[in-house]
């Protein structure tokens, strides 16, 4: 499908060669946005920018590791040589690991908190002055259901996604003044390579992959899990302008699994 129209915004999407970074690329180019995908496989960032072009879409790449401060603020220099700022940063990166606290070793909650919450950090800093630049913006930052409600066993992934919670809150005071919205997304289970890596982990012979994940969904009171193209339309919405007054909170698109109170009857 191509674009309708130019927004003339230029958006960045860490995490954007798969799963909801992936659907937020191609939801927000179809819908007239030049997309710069920033993500660490580069293999899949050229699929992407092939599959975008041969729909005619507006999409970019840059490698980059969010959890390395140096690469990131590289890339935010190339993308403000290119384009002059930008519009939308969506930071869709992360990394889902297991294990209770005593669980996980030094290495483990590194890695997690390093992608998960450091990558989102470097890539607010060096974002908000190119959202200043032109005269303002939003950011986006793909949480988790996790900050409020958690399974058992995830104990640095939960950790990592109430950080961001708390740091979306403190740069949409910081930064509301100068036109800067910042909210989160907070999804429930979303069938993404990364549902699909932890269903092949926890499938045992009674269960597969595939009714694992629908078990998972069955635990929403939907029915089911989301796919990552409903996650890419709360994004949008939340880095549009019908969300102008909207800011510092969190949008949960997770089926009614957190309004939901698991009661034997
Ligand atoms: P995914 O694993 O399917 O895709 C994540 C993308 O991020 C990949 O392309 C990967 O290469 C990239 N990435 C990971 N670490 C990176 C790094 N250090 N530098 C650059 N790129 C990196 O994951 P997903 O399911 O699409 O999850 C996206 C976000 O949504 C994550 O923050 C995740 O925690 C969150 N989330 C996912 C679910 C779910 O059920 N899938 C639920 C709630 C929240």
């Amino acid at each position: 499908m191509s674009p309708t129209h130019d927004t003339g915004r230029v958006v960045a999407v860490t995490g954007g060669a798969a799963g909801i970074g992936e659907a937020a690329v191609l939801h927000l180019a179809r819908g007239g946005d030049t997309v710069v995908a920033l993500d660490r496989n580069a293999d899949a960032l050229e699929r992407l920018v092939q599959a975008g072009a041969a729909e005619g879409l507006r999409v970019e790449s840059e490698a980059v590791d969010v959890s390395d401060d140096e690469q990131m603020a590289a890339v935010a220099e190339r993308i403000a040589g290119r384009h002059g700022g930008a519009d939308v940063l969506v930071c869709a990166a992360g990394v889902q690991r297991y294990g209770t606290v005593d669980q996980t070793s030094k290495e483990l909650y590194d890695e997690v908190m390093d992608v998960n919450v450091r990558g989102v950090f470097a890539a607010c800093r060096e974002f908000v002055p190119l959202l200043r630049r032109r005269g303002g913006g939003a950011i986006v930052v793909v949480a988790s259901v996790q900050a409020f409600a958690v399974q058992s066993g995830v104990a640095a992934y939960a950790a990592s996604k109430g950080a961001l919670v708390a740091l979306v809150k403190a740069m949409a005071v910081d930064h509301a003044a100068e036109g800067i919205r910042v909210n989160t997304v907070c999804p429930g289970s979303v069938d993404t390579p990364m549902l699909r890596w932890a269903a092949e982990r926890f499938a045992d012979d009674g269960r597969s992959p595939d009714q694992l994940v629908a078990d998972w969904g069955r635990s929403h009171p939907i029915g089911r899990v989301a796919t990552s193209a409903e996650v890419a339309q709360a994004i949008a919405y939340l880095a549009g302008p019908e969300a102008g007054f909207v800011t510092g909170t969190e949008l949960r698109v997770d089926g009614g699994l957190t309004a939901a109170l698991s009661v034997a009857l």
